[in-house]
């Protein structure tokens, strides 16, 4: 191979690094087994107890007895939670191995890169001495309860079991129980349950997230890595423990199927090696066998959940050579039982459209009692099938883990694409430094190249990043950097779209806003292993800094916006220049920094200013008062929209129902930011018949009024995607969403990214270059001005609510009142960028983001997702630009 010299830097990276793990702290005062509590001697009642559920206390507990009186189980804090709980990971096998973990992990590392093994006696004893390494992640989802109470039940059988069957499994494998994944939301579930009980709102569900900032979407983060929670697992998965399985377990509806077991439904996806399809297929088989054996009906496979998706607890650790299982049972109402007549029972769903037998559906249950101790037997049958197996084959599964790695770094080796290079100059260099660190956090190997080089012919600077594609996690790398081609799936041929489970299109450069270049044949490089990640332009140089008090940052970067919010907060006066000034274009913010508060700026994009701007090409930037509405809706998109602002430093008000309805809003914000969610649910929110009040209803038309009042008065009132129906369908701006009434055969875009124009000379389009990546999920594409009051072409069915059709004079009047400007639009050529789009022709040049003046105020319409899961780095900026003009806007009109 032609880049010998790379490989070397990498085994020597290796050595030093690849191994690194915590150390082992083993409980003292071992006993024997007679003294280990049961669950319910701690809890004070059995494990699935009808209405009964244990506190994330009490679990943790169990688990410190249980690691104190068993020579089994080692219990680990691997660290805190968001909220400052504490996160457990419990490690179980026998005493032997238990008292030799250090070796074992070890062992395991070199399962997972075969480039830390020396010879082959070195691999003989790794593949005869390994244990094959599980992973058990309960209560990811915190709202299905069953796994963590299931998870003290089958720790306890484990510790104190003597059998054949436990006895193998402790021989062969090495289990990681998470008794929860999410342990905030533990019990913020258990709160909301116990206060309802025996209230019509028992089992109900709840009006906030259970995670702070993500709710569900906490299994959304697997290669972002936003939230706390997932970063501690991530470094048990890639740097400490490298396990061959991966078992989440779910809970989903209880109308249809009692358990779901892989294998997945189609598509599949590329970069999913199909050794790990296969492996699938055998611990779903063996899991559904053992299921039907001890009278478990109702359980389907091959349905409802596919295997496209990354960014899962069980889909990211495909890529990296993890088989990854998933089960959903279904639901009680939380721990409080439910009956269902067998004629309440549904199928429709991809891969089960009816509920009789199948093969995937052999025998559907029969509808009855559904209780949570029902959840924890189908779990603990499932998980007990999953270690028999494992531990049965563990030869089988080491050595096809380790046939997945060096499968991985031969193509990475023999076949493009060779590498992916981050060049220096980005545009945004915090966004390209932060994508390389979460790269990094999830187990992948960054170079800085040592000296200019070339590859497929172009030369590239020293520091340019390197990611070489063979390394063991290069499915990852590759499934990260490359754009998606999600197949074109009908529900039948020609027929309406079939919905992806979840996302189609990810590219993580697009996303990020950072220019990457994939290589397509073998290079030569000088490179050493990157242990930070600043591209330049970082920090200014020394020279720079000499005597220069006066910068502008030119908003490329996040970081800028960062950089402004933390002046603004210490006090410090910010300007904006109103026009180009030395090397800082129109936009730029005019910023006094010390030395030492530059030091702190790593990614700013801070251009020295010889002296200040006279006064006419300045205006002073009052700070923004912002507004983030909450409704009761437990709204994903407000808790990531919640999550960008903290990241930088965006100070914000949280406003509910109440406070909106209550009015005199313009004297407390400058800006009100309403997060995705549809106009009918920002009106009437949920109804009282599902949830107490206060917490049912919505804004109502009253808060709708006092909105409208805010803008007039000259507020900015900022709405995300769905939410820009307020503007368009209640306020009847001069806008329309041209996709509202198309069918799913026609036009049909699930999560992907798309290309749009970017009117830079915008103020919210400030910072921007001509393009950029909108990430679409089923969003808005407007017509605006004359054609957006006009009837639509699809409007012909006669409609009693529609107002009736503007007369000319009338259209006019509303345009000269509302002018609006289109500051994004969709490319009038190739839209997708990564992902699926049926009738990319509806899009083509439409407008993606609005500016409506509206009295003395404006509306800003987002038409997709700027700030989607606190992933969308390189549209950020958006939502950012919209926050400042809500200050700088109020001043034109003085
Ligand atoms: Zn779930």
């Amino acid at each position: 191979m032609k880049h010998g010299r790379v490989t070397l830097c990498v085994m020597l990276a290796c050595v030093a690094t690849g191994c690194v793990t915590t150390p082992t702290v083993r409980g003292s005062g071992m006993q024997p087994s007679a003294d280990i509590p049961t669950p319910a001697a701690i809890i004070g009642h059995e494990v699935g107890a009808d209405y009964k559920l244990a506190r994330w206390e009490k679990i943790v507990t169990y688990f410190d007895l249980l690691g104190r009186s068993s020579d089994r189980i080692n219990v680990r804090r691997i660290g805190d939670t968001t909220e400052g709980n504490p996160y457990l990971l419990c490690e179980i096998s026998s005493a032997e191995t238990i008292a030799r973990l250090d070796e074992y992990r070890a062992l395991q590392a070199r399962v997972a890169d075969p480039r830390l093994i020396a010879d082959p006696a070195e691999r003989d004893r790794v593949e005869l001495k390994a244990k094959t390494t599980i992973i058990v992640t309960c209560g990811l989802h915190s709202t299905e309860v069953a796994a963590s109470q299931m998870s003290m039940e089958l720790a306890y059988d484990l510790a104190v079991g003597n059998d054949p069957r436990t006895r193998e499994i402790l021989d062969n494998c090495i289990i990681l129980l998470v008794p929860s994944a999410n342990p905030d939301g533990h019990n913020k579930v258990i709160d909301w349950y116990e206060a309802n009980l025996g209230t019509q709102y028992e089992g109900g569900r709840m009006p906030w997230l259970y995670q702070k900032y993500a709710g569900h979407d906490n299994n959304r983060d697997w290669f972002m890595l936003n939230l706390k929670e997932t970063r501690l697992l991530t470094q048990v998965l890639y740097y400490e423990w490298h396990p061959t399985i991966l078992y989440d377990i779910h809970q989903m509806g209880n109308r249809g199927p009692r358990f779901f077991v892989p294998p997945f439904f189609d598509p599949v996806n590329p970069n999913v090696d199909p050794l790990i399809h296969q492996s699938l297929l055998i611990i779903g088989g063996h899991m559904a066998t053992e299921l039907q054996e001890r009278g478990k009906t109702g359980v389907v496979f091959k349905a409802i959940y596919d295997n496209w998706w990354q960014g899962g607890n069980r889909t990211t650790p495909y890529r990296h050579n993890v088989v990854g299982i998933l089960t959903e049972a279904a639901s009680a109402k939380i721990a409080s039982p439910v009956f269902k007549e067998h004629g309440e029972l549904r199928g429709g769903y991809r891969g089960m459209p009816d509920y009789s037998p199948a093969v995937n559906f052999p025998e559907p249950w029969p509808g009855g009692w559904w209780r949570l101790r029902d959840v924890v037997d189908y779990e603990k049958i499932a998980c007990n099938a999953l270690f028999t197996l494992a531990a049965r084959y563990r030869d089988r599964f080491i050595a096809n883990h380790m046939a997945l790695s060096d499968k991985a770094l031969r193509l990475g080796a023999e076949e493009p694409p060779y590498a992916w290079l981050i060049p220096p100059h980005q545009r945004d260099p915090g966004a390209a430094a932060h994508m390389l660190e979460i790269l990094q956090l999830s187990g992948i190997e960054v170079h800085r190249a040592t000296a200019p080089f070339k590859a497929d012919g172009v030369e590239y600077p020293i520091d340019t990043f390197v990611m070489l594609a063979a390394q063991p996690y290069r499915n990852h790398l590759k499934d990260m950097m490359e754009r998606q081609e999600y197949p074109e799936r009908r529900q039948y041929p020609g027929g309406p779209a079939e919905s992806p489970y979840d996302a189609a299109g990810w590219t993580l450069p697009l996303q990020m806003g950072v220019t990457a270049i994939e290589v397509a044949a073998p290079f030569d490089g000088l490179l050493e292993r990157a242990t930070d990640f600043a591209t330049a332009p970082a920090s200014p140089l020394a020279a720079d800094i000499d005597g220069v008090t006066t910068w502008a940052l030119k908003r490329s970067s996040n970081d800028d916006y960062r950089t402004a919010n933390s002046l603004m907060a210490d006090g410090e006066p910010l300007f904006i220049l109103t026009s180009e000034f030395q090397n800082a274009p129109v936009g730029s913010l005019v910023v006094r920094l010390s030395s030492d508060k530059l030091a702190q700026r790593a990614y700013a994009n801070l251009i020295p200013l010889s002296s200040m701007p006279d006064g006419d090409l300045i205006r002073e930037m009052k700070p923004p008062r912002t507004a983030l509405y909450q409704p009761w809706t437990s709204s994903m998109d407000e808790g990531w929209t919640r999550f960008v602002l903290e990241e930088f430093d965006f100070p914000y008000t949280t406003i509910h129902n109440a406070e909106v309805r209550a009015g005199n809003l313009g004297d407390r914000f400058d800006c009100i930011i309403v997060p995705s969610q549809s106009l009918n649910s920002i009106l009437n929110g949920v109804s009282d018949k599902r949830m107490p009040p206060p917490y049912s209803g919505g804004i109502g038309l009253d808060g709708a009024m006092q909105l409208e009042r805010f803008v007039q008065a000259g507020g900015t009132l900022v709405l995300m995607d769905s939410a820009t129906e307020l503007a368009t369908d209640l306020y009847r701006v001069p806008v329309r969403n041209v996709l509202d009434d198309l069918p799913s055969d026609e036009f049909f875009c699930p999560g992907s990214l798309l290309r749009i124009r970017v009117d830079s000379s915008h103020p919210l389009g400030y910072g921007f270059g001509d393009e950029a990546a909108a990430y679409f999920r089923r969003s808005q594409a407007f017509v605006t001005g004359k054609a957006a009051l006009q009837p639509g072409d699809r409007d012909d069915e006669p409609d009693d609510t529609a107002p009736p059709p503007m007369t000319d004079d009338e259209i006019e009047a509303k345009l000269a009142a509302q002018p609006v400007t289109t500051v994004a639009r969709y490319s009038d050529n190739i839209v997708l960028l990564s992902g699926w789009i049926l009738g990319e022709e509806h899009l083509r040049n439409r407008a993606a983001i609005c500016e409506v003046e509206y009295g003395t105020g404006r509306i800003v319409l987002f038409g997709f997702r700027v700030q989607h899961r606190g992933q969308l780095h390189g549209t950020f900026k958006f939502l950012f630009n919209a926050i400042y003009g809500s200050t700088l806007d109020a001043q034109d009109k003085q």
